[in-house]
């Protein structure tokens, strides 16, 4: 399978994501399958420094090719071991997510856009120590049905069929958390009712992810 074309993806989305402000040094990590595994960026990565071969193949037995993957290489293989219809994982420390999961809030039903992550809230996953097995586990446990999470006390993850498709959940995701935080410094936000938010479900077509079960 050529290789070339998900290395330059990965390192476009690094760099798009920089761009956006939701990584800060060197943060975030990013994922895309392949065949036999998967690719990731290596550790101490930031978009200064990540060319496509810097990027690390991880092997399915979970053997590392071409450098050291992500500390956080664990949880992207647990993701996508466990959601076969995500191709591409994404995970950032941007702030308003990292605030709301510091609250260990849910992202709750306060805009209708929510629906788009797959249901009426985008769940926190409970808190894990950075790098290990169990965050991979609290993380797929969180995005049961979803495309996105937050990680307690940590950041966020958002999977999608493709990089764009995540990095799309990423921008999103963040700019909801960022209004839900700005709403709660008003008042106490009106949820919208959980029939509410499957009719909005239904309109996005059931939610326009392709990652959820029929
Ligand atoms: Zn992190």
């Amino acid at each position: 399978m050529d290789e070339d074309t998900p290395r330059q993806a990965i390192v476009d989305t690094v760099k798009r994501l920089q761009d956006e402000g939701f990584n800060h040094g060197n943060s975030g990590n990013v994922s895309c399958r392949i065949a036999g595994g998967m690719l990731i960026t290596p550790t101490g990565a930031n978009s200064a420094n990540l060319t496509p071969s810097r990027l690390v193949r991880v092997e399915a037995d979970g053997g590392a090719i071409g450098g050291i993957p992500s500390s956080e290489w664990h949880m992207h293989a647990a993701i996508l071991d466990a959601y076969r219809a995500a191709n591409a994982v994404i995970h950032t420390h941007a702030d308003a997510c990292v605030a709301l999961a510091c609250l260990r809030k849910p992202l709750p039903s306060f805009h209708y856009m929510v629906a788009a992550f797959g249901g009426a809230d985008v769940r926190c996953a409970r808190y894990a120590t950075f790098g290990t097995v169990d965050l991979g586990t609290s993380a797929v446990e969180a995005l049961k049905d979803r495309t996105a999470c937050l990680l307690a006390n940590h950041g966020m993850i958002a999977i999608g069929k493709t990089l764009e498709a995540a990095f799309q959940t990423t921008v999103k995701f963040e700019t909801l958390a960022r209004q839900y935080l700005m709403a709660l410094q008003g008042g106490e936000p009106v949820l919208l009712p959980e029939e509410e938010m499957l009719r909005v479900g239904e309109r996005y077509g059931n939610y326009g992810t392709g990652l959820l079960p029929g």
